[in-house]
Formats: structure tokens, sequence, C-alpha cells
């Protein structure tokens, strides 16, 4: 269709919240016309606060856009916002959902809004806030090769590892995935500080030895000192988003019919925090729901 999309292009940026915002300021440094909306008032602040123009509503943040760029928080929500901007969206223009939504649900909605004459590519991100600041993220792309070279451009202002992941959806399936294995990660260890601490082991000496050996993972290296032990729980992904990643890997299990244990009880474990903690918990405060388990 239409070439490499480059600054100074119209970009909307819808969801202006942990992610948003800095992956927002990102693209706005890179050169382009960035315009963001939030539901939430203050969220919208945020983003004025960090260089953004604002729109009042989405069809005021879409009117413009070439490229219309989604973090939210989930496919369901991906959809409704669809629906609310469809009307005003420029014809040629191209859908990036970057959120981390049910592969499934992407699938659907691709092909109707395919149908309609927009592009839709799903477009993942991992990293995190920090990495969301410095513009280094993974991005784990799905869709028509064609539709992801127009976004190649744009995509690099806001990561340094772009990977092709396949049909769309399939970046979706990989975030997923990812987030499986990184909680896995993170509750495995959070258990062995608990047992270890129990047992009379200090859990700074515990987290150096874990990183020399064979334990060493993300959480062990990037959050058990700096989130955990420290008690702070504040590096900006929250607990209910986590529930629904590792939900949405064990539904994808079902739905291939794969029999996969421990994504079963793991999407169990994280809807049950979810329930008992605060809606704004941090992931890392999983550590106070099984501690509050006994023992
Ligand atoms: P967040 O909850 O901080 O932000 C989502 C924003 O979307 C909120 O400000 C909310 O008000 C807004 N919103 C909800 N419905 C809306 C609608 N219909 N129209 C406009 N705005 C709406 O979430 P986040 O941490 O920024 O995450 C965004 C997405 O990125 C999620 O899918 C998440 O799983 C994924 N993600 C997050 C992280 C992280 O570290 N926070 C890392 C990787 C991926």
């Amino acid at each position: 269709m239409s070439d490499t999309i480059v600054p100074p292009a119209s970009v909307a940026v819808i969801g202006l919240g942990n992610m948003g915002v800095p992956m927002g300021a990102c693209l706005i440094k890179a050169g382009y016309a960035v315009t963001g909306f939030d539901l939430l008032e203050p969220a919208r602040q945020k983003f004025a606060a960090a260089g953004g123009r604002v729109a009042n509503d989405i069809a005021g943040a879409v009117a413009a856009a070439e490229v219309v760029i989604m973090l939210l928080p989930n496919g369901k929500i991906v959809r409704d916002a669809v629906s609310a901007m469809r009307a005003h969206l420029r014809t040629d223009a191209i859908l990036v959902d970057m959120s981390s939504s049910d592969p499934i649900l992407t699938r659907k909605l691709g092909e109707e809004l395919i149908a309609a004459g927009f592009e839709f590519v799903d477009a993942p991100v991992s990293g995190g806030v920090k990495r969301a600041a410095n513009g280094t993220l993974a991005i784990m792309v799905g869709g028509d090769a064609v539709a992801i070279d127009r976004v190649g451009v744009l995509l690099a202002a806001m990561g340094t590892s772009i990977f092709r992941t396949g049909a769309l959806g399939s970046g979706h399936a990989m975030k997923a995935l990812n987030n499986y294995v990184s909680s896995a990660g993170l509750i495995a260890t959070i258990e062995a500080v608990l047992i270890g601490r129990k047992f009379g082991l200090d859990p700074v000496l515990m987290a150096d030895i874990l990183n020399a050996s064979s334990g060493r993972n993300n959480t062990t290296e990037g959050k058990l000192k700096q989130f955990i032990i420290s008690e702070t729980f504040a590096d900006g992904f929250p607990l209910r988003l986590m529930a629904k990643d590792v939900r949405t890997a064990g539904d994808m299990a079902h739905a291939l019919g794969i029999t996969t244990p421990l994504a079963d009880l793991s999407a169990q474990l994280w809807e049950d925090a979810a329930q008992a903690l605060d809606e704004r918990a941090n992931h890392t405060q999983v550590l106070r729901y099984i501690e509050e388990l006994g023992g």
C-alpha cells in the first residue's frame, strides 16, 4: 500500500498509562506528531507533561493519524476502543495493537479491520517501564509483512529488538508465552526466598548466589533485590496485567488441546492473588499473597 511511515507523520497513542506515556514520548523525540488519548484525565495530564499533544476524545486523537497505536489493558478493551474510533479513522490508517492482548481476539478483530480496508498488526512489547522510557523495548510483531514494513521505522523509535513472529496474532501469542515463563521464574524465586529465609539464609546473599548460579532469571537479576527484598514493589507492571497474561497462555494451551499443568496452576495463583490484593498492586507483590497463605 503506502510508503514507510517516517517523522513527522501523525501518530495517535490510545492508552496513556505506565507504557503509553514513555512510549509516546519516544515517538515525540523521534520527530512524530503524536496525539494521545486516555479515558482518565490524570493520564492525559501526564502525557501533556511529557510533551505530548492530548485530545479530549478518541475521535480527535485518531482523525489525522496515519498510525494508531494502542496500549490498553486487554484485547476486549482494544476492541471497544477500535469500535469507538472506527468512524473517525483515515481510510489509509494502520492500527498497531501494542497491548498484551489475547491472540485469538486479535485475529478476529484484525480480520474484520482488514476486510474493511484498514491495516492492522499486533506488536506487543517486553522490557517494562524502564526500557519503554529508554526506547529499548523488545517488540514482537505479527501480521502482514507489507503492513509491518510500513511501521518498521516507527517501531524502531520504541524498541531495539524487533522480531517478526508470523501471522496476525502471533506477536500476542508470543507475548503471553513470554510472560508465562517470566511469571514462573518470579513465583519460583519468591517461594525459594521464603523457604530460604525461614531456614536462616540471608535473602540478599541468596540473590547474589542465584545470580551466579543456574537459578538466575529475570526476577533474580532485575527484581529480587530492587523491588522484592527492598519491598518497594514499584517496577510499574501491575499484578492484574500479569494475571491476564498467564491466563491467556493457559487459554491458548486449552484451545490447542495441550495439557500444561504448571500454566493452569500459575494462572489460578495469579488470579487468586489479583482477587486478594489491591487493584493497583504491583506484580511483585504476589510475595504478600504467597506469604499470607501461611507457613
Ligand atoms: P495501564 O493500566 O497503566 O494503562 C492503560 C491505560 O489505558 C489506562 O491509563 C486507562 O485509563 C487507559 N484506558 C482504558 N480503557 C481505555 C479506552 N477505552 N480508551 C482510552 N484509554 C483507555 O497499563 P500499562 O502498564 O500501560 O500497560 C498497557 C499494556 O501494555 C497492557 O496490555 C500491558 O499488559 C502491556 N504491558 C505492560 C508492561 C508494564 O511493565 N507496565 C510491560 C509490557 C506490556
